[in-house]
């Protein structure tokens, strides 16, 4: 099955000069969004991942499925105020500013082996920063899966100098 089939390309959103990929179309066909989620599987059936951590929002849609499959956790990772028990909190540096991402203080116990996801690799700071958030809590990274990566950015580097083994479905250049 192509995936690029499935991913909707919206030109200008959210701001001008920026090409959205919206996985949505994904999601609308039940064999397609099985296909992405059993080729994860497949990808990290080996991994010894004891938990997946992902990103809100579109992340979700696609770890939680995944870690069901795999019989493992799943650990939320959200904006700042959302999550409701004590939070464990990084603020990273973007091109331009920064961002905070939070996860419980109790999600990530030591030498958990966790499986980061995320439906899209664009400059990598958002996956920089759950590499961040995971290693203080002393969790060991086995992994990142994203369904995209877009090879015009430099996400596969950030991943590579994070010392972080990524993989993807789709690469749209
Ligand atoms: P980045 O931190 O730049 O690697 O961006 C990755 C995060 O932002 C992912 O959670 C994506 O869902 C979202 N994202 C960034 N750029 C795009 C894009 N062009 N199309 C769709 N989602 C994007």
């Amino acid at each position: 099955m192509d995936l690029r089939h499935y991913v909707r390309d919206i030109p200008d959103y959210p701001k001008k000069g920026i090409t959205f990929y919206d996985i949505t179309p994904i999601l609308m066909d039940p064999e397609a969004f099985q296909y992405a989620v059993d080729q994860l599987a497949e990808k990290y059936k080996e991994s010894g991942a004891t938990k997946i951590v992902a990103a809100d929002a579109r992340g979700f849609i696609f770890g939680a499925p995944l870690a069901l499959k795999m019989g493992i956790s799943f650990v939320p990772i959200r904006k700042p105020g959302k999550l409701p028990y004590k939070n464990r909190c990084v603020t990273y540096d973007l091109e331009y500013g920064s961002d905070t991402l939070c996860m419980h203080v109790d999600a990530i116990g030591q030498d958990d082996k966790v499986l980061l996801i995320d439906d899209l690799l664009a400059t990598g700071g958002t996956a920089e920063g759950m590499v961040k958030l995971v290693k203080e809590a002393g969790g060991i990274i086995v992994g990142a899966g994203f369904i995209i990566q877009l090879g015009f950015l430099d996400g596969d580097k950030v991943m590579k100098a994070a010392g972080v083994d990524h993989d993807f479905l789709l690469e749209i250049n």
